[in-house]
This record gives structure tokens, sequence and C-alpha cells, in this order.
């Protein structure tokens, strides 16, 4: 197939001050916690991605000094001349694909506590550090902010040594210096660096300046800037202030990156943002303001999205990070006219998730991320078959659509069977609520890849039973029949089911998405902390119900500070009217009322009237079928079960899972994956 001429202009080079992109496509920086302590893994993670046809590639955040270092977090590092080798892998990695290498250069002030290093952070002004810990930063003085020019001086000359092509100044997120010194809230220094807005910009003034005469002529300077943080007049306004420092600065960088704060507004998931290009209407002003490029993210996965954004003079390169970590291979399917071969993100921000909780990347829709260099995993090619052996797949959730496909893609005779008349398992039932539709994507990328191939068939309203499994007499049986929530209240907090509550009927996730009706008043009890219990609570408010969640943490869906949306969750399920109860469990249940305790104070109870009781607590798996196969397990060279059948869990470990148990088939009973590759530090 061929490129559908209308995206010829996403391939169109870019000139980049004294850089050409060799196209509009533009992985811009994002974290993925290989980094500093995984730089093999780093440089093969970027790397696919150029091989994917991103034009430019960039780093994640990379520290400069040690007085701004984010341990326990794992980014990049810069701190001297003995760092240049690893970003050297990465660099070299990234070229050979024709791509350029960007660095994030980053020095993150009162965000970067410091906990290895043990230096005191520095802000404009005193103020206590991000987060929770008991720690302050210091004001900065006069010989401090000539340090801070120094080592971004030194930062970029390492950085041209290290091979890089475009070198970042960052003023984004909330999370940099020189964003703070912009921000009155943070700079209330009575100097030549504080009050006016000329004053504040200063310093981002010289460190551009700055670092433009420290690359020199073949290497370009990139501004990464935050034209609004969506907190009205209390931040930087994309209509007022953040307009007037583009203008301000408008023709120092090479490049504009432009994005809105904090990182959970720029990667908003798709709960809160379910559009394409929600940034649009903070940065458009941008390229009005400039005659450099622009380049700007919208959880862009649409070809026709992009070149809109280009002809309507929004943007002049498609910046991403999400979509890029989705399908690494987006601008070439676009180029082969393989569009509807995208693997499109779906906004779950679990990828995010992975970094907050300062663990290697995972991405739900692509199972290879982060699994590069560790695991040899390409997202485009697969071992081809070891046997002309046939393989039946039980199950048709995330788990084993991806199995299957992958099984097909390397060549075996796949069989897939489905209980139900649809595919998808959960995320056809989950992509029904509120805010989760884009989950129906993990369903569709791979059903219709699935539907092309010759060598699968799909049996739908196929429930299989053991003796049924035998009589096909299929070698390699994977199970993926998925899970089912428990009614019984079991969870964290409770290891046994509460007293007398067989007798009740109590309903639970799964009765909800198979339209099980409700009574006027639902009480939630949600111990288990992710998406379902606020999504319940959203749903049954919207039907018209009086709604009171009630849950052990002292947060609604608590995990999910984890994929930047627990604050915007709470917000909203406060703003629906739902009653929010948190910090209690229950104790005692009859029929109509619920007794609920303080965790920390049981003597402090209160009782509350329903009319349906709603358990968000935990899972079962849906294993009967894979237990009554292991009395025959001698008749299988496989018997596996995969997904949540296995241990229940998120989507995108169900995706993992069927992936690997594709790529291991052949490890047969010891489906284990081979042990990794490990990146242990040299003992020189
Ligand atoms: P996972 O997340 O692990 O993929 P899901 O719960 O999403 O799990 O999917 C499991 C799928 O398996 C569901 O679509 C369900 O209908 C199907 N299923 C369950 N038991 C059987 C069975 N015995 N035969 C065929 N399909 C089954
Ligand atoms: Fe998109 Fe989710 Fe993958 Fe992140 S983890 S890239 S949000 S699909």
């Amino acid at each position: 197939m061929a490129r559908d001429p209308r995206y010829d202009i996403l391939f169109e080079p870019v000139k980049i001050g004294p850089v050409t992109a060799p196209n509009r496509f533009y992985q811009v920086p994002h974290c993925n916690v290989l980094g500093h302590a995984r730089p093999r893994a780093e440089a093969a993670n970027r790397a696919v991605k150029a091989e994917g046809g991103w034009g430019v590639i960039c780093t994640q955040e990379v520290e400069i000094h040690p007085s701004a270092e984010l341990a326990p977090y794992v980014e990049g590092r810069l701190w001297d001349d003995r760092d240049i080798p690893q970003h050297r892998l990465m660099t070299d990695a990234v070229h050979e694909h024709g791509a350029l290498a960007g660095i994030e250069l980053c020095y993150n002030g009162f965000h970067a506590p410091n906990l290895y290093s043990r230096i005191a952070p520095m802000a404009p002004s005193a103020m206590p550090v991000h987060g929770l810990n008991p720690a302050q930063a210091r004001a900065m003085s006069k010989r401090d902010i000539a340090d801070l020019r120094r080592w971004h001086v030194e930062a970029a000359k390492r950085s041209r040594q290290a091979g890089y092509d475009i070198v970042y100044v960052y003023a984004g997120h909330n999370m940099t210096l020189l964003q703070h010194f912009l921000k009155p809230q943070y700079n209330q220094r009575s100097d030549e660096y504080g009050g006016s807005l000329e004053n504040r910009v200063r310093l981002t003034r010289e460190v551009l300046l700055d670092v433009k005469e420290a690359v020199g002529q073949d290497c370009a300077v990139a501004f990464r800037f935050a034209t609004d943080e969506l907190i009205g007049p209390d931040g930087l306004q994309a209509e007022s202030e953040g307009r007037d420092i583009v203008a301000m600065l408008a023709e120092i960088p090479d490049l504009w990156d432009v994005n809105i704060s904090d990182w959970s507004n720029d990667s908003s998931s798709a709960r809160f943002e379910p559009n394409e290009g929600y940034q649009e209407p903070y940065t458009a002003f941008v390229k009005t303001l400039t005659s450099k490029p622009v380049v700007g993210v919208g959880r862009f996965t649409s070809a026709d999205a992009m070149v809109s954004q280009i002809k309507r003079g929004v943007l002049d390169l498609i910046g991403a990070a999400r979509p890029s970590i989705a399908d690494p291979f987006l601008p070439s399917k676009i180029d082969a006219g393989r569009i509807d071969e995208i693997r499109e993100c779906i906004g779950c921000n679990i990828c995010v998730a992975q970094d907050m909780l300062a663990a290697p990347i995972r991405c739900t829709q692509n199972p290879t991320q982060g699994e590069e260099w560790k695991q040899g995993w390409h997202p485009e090619r697969i071992d081809t078959a070891a046997s002309d052996d046939a393989v039946l797949v039980v199950g048709a959730g995330p788990a084993g659509l991806e199995c299957a496909l992958q099984l097909a893609n390397r060549g075996y005779a796949v069989t897939l069977a489905e209980a139900t008349e649809t595919l998808g398992g959960r995320v056809s039932r989950e992509s029904e609520l509120p805010g989760m539709s884009s989950y129906a994507r993990v369903r569709d990328y791979r059903e219709n890849l699935l539907r092309q191939k010759p060598n699968v068939e799909i049996y739908l309203g196929n429930r299989l039973g053991a003796e049924e499994v035998v009589d096909l007499g299929i070698p390699h049986v994977l199970v993926a029949t998925g899970s089912s929530w428990r009614r019984d209240g079991v969870g964290r907090q409770h290891a046994f089911p509460l007293a007398g509550i067989e007798a009740l009927n109590i309903l639970t996730p799964d009765d909800i998405m198979h339209g099980v009706p409700l009574g006027g008043r639902v009480l939630i009890y949600d111990d288990d902390h992710y998406f379902m219990g606020s999504t319940l609570a959203e749903l049954c408010r919207n039907q018209g119900h009086d709604v009171c969640l009630v849950t052990p943490e002292s947060r609604v869906s608590v995990w999910t500070e984890n994929t930047l949306e627990q604050g915007k969750i709470q917000a909203r399920v406060l703003s629906l009217g739902v009653v929010v109860i948190c910090s209690h469990q229950l104790v005692e249940l009859v029929e109509g009322e619920a007794t609920i305790a303080n965790v920390y104070r049981a003597d402090l109870q209160q009782r509350l009237p329903f009319d349906s009781l709603l358990m968000v607590t935990s899972r079962y798996p849906q294993d009967e079928l894979y237990q009554a196969l292991l009395a025959f397990e001698d008749r299988f060279k496989t018997l596996r079960s995969i997904g949540d059948c296995n241990a229940p869990g998120t989507v995108a470990a169900a995706v993992y899972d069927g992936h690997s148990a594709a790529r291991y088939l052949e490890s047969g009973q010891d489906y284990y994956a081979p042990l990794f590759a490990r990146e242990i530090p040299a003992l020189d």
C-alpha cells in the first residue's frame, strides 16, 4: 500500500535552526524511568521509535547538577563528563535511523528534594519543597544564579559531545526552576530577577542565550514552555502573561515546544480530555508571535487531525509522547497507507503511573514498551512459529486477543473461542462506562487485524468446557477466561466475608455492566481504589440515584494519583453530588442498612441506609476451565492460564501476559520468561 497524498504534508522536512527534521513527527521529551540506571534499555527504547519513523526523538528530563536530582525517580543524568558515553548510546542509535536526537536539560529547583545528593534544594524565594517532604528550599543568591547559568552551559557543551542535535531549555510542568522564576507565586524576589514580568523572564532569557552560544553553529536550541496552568489568575495564563512571555522571547529559541501545565493537564487522561488536540485553545496563539517552528502535543493518533493542525497553522511539528509509546511505528504506518494498523493510545496513563512509581515504562496498548532491550521485543516483529502445531486460545478479552494476534503473527494456526457474542471481554464492558470509551481501542486494534488473518478462526458464542477442549485435540491451550468481581466484600480491608453477607442482595460492577437495575439510594463500597468505584459513582449519579461512596482510604480512587487523575476524579464525584466518606470500612450489614466505622477509631460509627449496595473490592480469577483442564495436563504441550484468569490486574497486565505467552509459547509448561537482560553496574 502507498501513502495517501493527503498526508504528504506530514512527511515534509522542517528546518529547526541549523538542523533539519526529516518529517513532522516529533517525539517530545517523555519519562521512561530507564534513564541513567538502564542506559542500554534507554537507547533501545528510543531507537525503535526512530526506526518507526519519528523524525525527532528526545530524552526524558536530564538532570544537569546534583543540587537538583530526582531520586528515587530514574531520569537522565548529565552531571559531568562521565555521563556522556551513555548518552552516546542513545544518540548513535537514533541517528542510525536518520532521526534527530534532542536532550531535555532540566533543573528542577524545589521540585527536586535531593534525597540522594542531600544538597539543600534551591528556589527563587525560600519555600517548602514539592510534595510532602519535610524540607524547604533556600532562596537563590546572585552567585547561585551565576552557577545555574554555568551548569546549563556546561551541560549544553556535554550534550554536543554526546551527539545531540537539539538542546532544550525547559520551563514547564511546574517542575523546573526557570518556570518557578516566571511565577509570582514562587518568585518574590526584590532584585532584578523578581517583580515585573521583564525581571521574572530575565533568567530564562539569559539561559536561552547562554545555551545558544554554548551549543555552537550546528545544533538547535528548543524552549519547552507551558503557556497556561489551567488555574486561572493563580498561575500563568495563555491570555495574559503566558502570551507576553512568548512575545518577549519569540525569536530567541530555534524551536518552541509548547504545552500546558501541570503534568496532569499536559498528559490528561482520556477520561478527562477525550478529544485529540485538547491543548489547541492554549497553544494556537504561539505561531502568531514567532517565525520559529512550533511543536505541541494533544494525544494525536489520527493522521487527519495532524494534517489539520499543520494546515490551520496551529503547529509545525506534531508532538507526541503517549501516541509514540503506544505505537512507535505510527509514522511508518501512515507512510505505508496502513492507517488502520495504528495502535492508538487509549489515554489510560498507565505509562505515567510507572513513572510515578519510579518503575520502568509500560503501556496498555504496546506490551513491548520498555522491553526492547530487556527481552529483545520489537513492537512490529516476532519470531516465526517453531512448528506446525495448532493453538487454542479460550476467551477474547485483552489477554486472549493479544495472545491470539501474536500467535497468528508468528504463523500458528489459531482458534479463538469466546463465550459471548462479542470480542473484547472486560474492555467491551468497561468502555461503556462514563469516560472509558477509549478502552474499546484495545479490542478494535486487535479485532481488526485478527479478522484479516487467514490462519485465525474465531468462534463467538462458544463457551468451552474442559471435555470439549480435550476433544479438540489441539496441543497448545491458553486459557484467558478473565475474572469476576467478588460479591462478599473480601478485599484489602476484609480478609473474610462479612457476617451474614451471603443472605443479602449485593451487587457488583459486573451486575451494573450487565444492566441489573439499581434501587434509589446506592451505597458503593470501594476497597479497590482504581477507577471502578468512582466511575460507577458517576454512572449511578448520571442515572439519578442518590450515591454514597465509602472507602477505607483517605481519598477517592487513591491509586489514580499515579495516573494523574485522582484530584480530577475527587472533584468530579463531589461536583456530581456524590456523598464521599473516606477512611471508613464496613463493619455490619443488614438488609437496607450498613454500619461503617472509622478505620483508625472503630468506635466512631455511623449507619447508612441503602436500597442497593455495590461492592467494588476485588476479583476472583474465572479459572474453572483451567482448573478442570489440569486433570488432563499430560494431553497438552502447553496449558496455561493467562491474564486476569491467572491473576486479575490491569488491562495493561493482561495484554502483556497474552503477548508474553505468545512469544514464549515453546517454553511449554515452564512458561516464565527466560531470564531477562539486566544492566549491572561495572565494578571497575
Ligand atoms: P482478560 O483481561 O484476562 O483478557 P476478560 O475478562 O477481559 O479477561 O476476558 C475474558 C473473556 O473470556 C470474556 O470475554 C469471557 O466471556 C470469556 N470466557 C470466559 N469463560 C469462557 C469459556 N469457558 N469459553 C470461552 N470463553 C470464555
Ligand atoms: Fe497511551 Fe495508556 Fe499506552 Fe500510556 S499506557 S501510551 S496512555 S495506551
